[in-house]
């Protein structure tokens, strides 16, 4: 994958419309996890250090074309500020918004771009109208909102072909981090999947069977595999429909020899609350009146001694339902192994870093942590991004 790099885009006192992921959770106004903003402070700074004026574009949510009022960037803006050190001023228009006093050394936030139905139209004509009109806000385009490059939306890949254009910061070093997962990692290879649903992982399970050494599989996604065994899997969450595809995948791994880790016990509970009396059962013999909820600790000291001796390591998903505290020790101890790995240990997904960091590591603790789950799962799962293609 080549990006343009920033460095070698002339920002100089240029007006610079920069997409940023500025994607955090929000509840009642107030930001959970201010992580990908912190995320996106290298290349303002690196812009505002250049004389430039930035003209930040983000989305929040999914408002659908819609302008809901708890999908507003406002409290995004306060925070960018407070962090930057800076006034950042917000503009609740998109299109038509009033630019014409925007100085060198001003940062500017546009509303949530997806209050604009045309940014995610299908309809290209549509969606390079709106591009059009971001483009002329400004003389250049960079591309930082990595959570977003999987998607041909206009304000991450239309827009690149209306402007001079350059990745940023996070982009760039995400893309690194992507390329030496899948060119040529250091081995052994493992990567560890977990998460509610298999239908979000299955095409890079399916992609990655031939490229790994070691995959394990947890989260509530593990008992659509255990059910594929033809194992009882009581009330737990499964995908019936996917049983034949993981059926095939176990096939395959079995063919490859792939060390294809699943737990052997696992951590049961009646029903699906915080309060739930959890028991430690065999993989193969969850009662039918109870759910997994998470990996039970033998199958958690497997998991980990799999990655400590791995020299590359992707992480993404949750090994069982972590925001309980009763049924996190998987998570727990899958995430300790990880900031154990003596090469290079990736921890995929917005939400798998949110996890971590609820959970008490340090960013510092991973090798990396990626910002975009969505985009990096993509990628691992062989396909192409449109927004770092456009930044070529
Ligand atoms: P995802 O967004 O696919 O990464 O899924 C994350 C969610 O999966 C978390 O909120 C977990 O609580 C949930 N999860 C993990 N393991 C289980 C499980 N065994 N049963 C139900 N939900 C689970």
């Amino acid at each position: 994958m080549n990006v343009v790099s920033l460095e070698s885009l002339d920002v100089a006192g240029k007006k610079v419309l920069l997409r940023c992921d500025l994607n955090v959770p929000i509840k009642e106004g107030v930001i959970k996890d201010d992580g990908r903003i912190r995320a996106s402070l290298p290349t303002i700074k690196y812009l505002l250090g250049q004389g430039a004026s930035v003209i930040i574009t983000a989305h929040l949510g999914r408002p659908k074309g819609e302008r809901k009022p708890e999908l507003s960037l406002a409290p995004v803006a306060l925070r960018l500020g407070e962090l930057l050190g800076t006034t950042v001023r917000f503009s609740p228009e998109i299109v038509g918004a009033d630019l014409g006093s925007v100085q060198a050394g001003d940062v500017v936030l546009l509303e949530n771009i997806r209050y604009e139905a045309s940014e995610t139209s299908k309809d290209e004509a549509e969606r390079l109208g709106l591009a059009k009109e971001l483009a002329s806000y400004a003389d250049v385009f960079v591309s930082d909102g990595f959570g977003a490059v999987h998607r041909k939306h206009a304000s991450v890949y239309d827009v690149a072909s209306l402007l001079p254009h350059a990745a940023g910061y996070l982009v760039a070093a995400e893309v690194e981090v992507l390329t030496k997962l899948t060119d040529n990692p250091a081995r052994p290879y493992g990567v560890v999947l977990g998460g509610a649903k298999v239908s979000d992982k299955i095409g890079v399970i399916s992609n990655l069977l031939d490229k790994v050494n070691v995959l394990a599989i947890g989260g509530g996604m593990l008992f659509t595999f255990l059910a594929a065994q033809g194992h009882e899997i009581g009330k737990s969450l499964v995908e019936e429909d996917l049983i034949p595809t993981v059926k095939e995948l176990l096939e395959r791994a079995e063919k490859l020899g792939v060390q294809l880790l699943l737990p052997t016990d696992i951590v049961v509970a009646p029903e699906f609350s915080i309060d739930a009396q959890p028991t430690t059962v065999n993989a193969d013999s969850i009662p039918a009146a109870q759910m997994g909820l998470d990996i039970g600790p033998k199958s958690a000291e497997a998991f980990a001694a799999a990655i400590r001796q791995c020299q590359t390591v992707f992480w993404n998903g949750p090994m069982g339902v972590f925001e309980f505290p009763n049924f996190a020790h998987g998570t727990k101890v899958v995430a300790q192994a990880l900031t154990e790995v003596q090469g290079l240990s990736v921890v995929g997904g917005g939400d798998s870093a949110a996890a971590v960091r609820t959970l008490g590591f340090a960013d510092s603790d991973f090798g990396y942590i990626s910002t975009g789950g969505g985009a990096s799962l993509e990628y691992l799962e062989g396909k192409e991004l449109p927004g770092i293609s456009a930044l070529a």
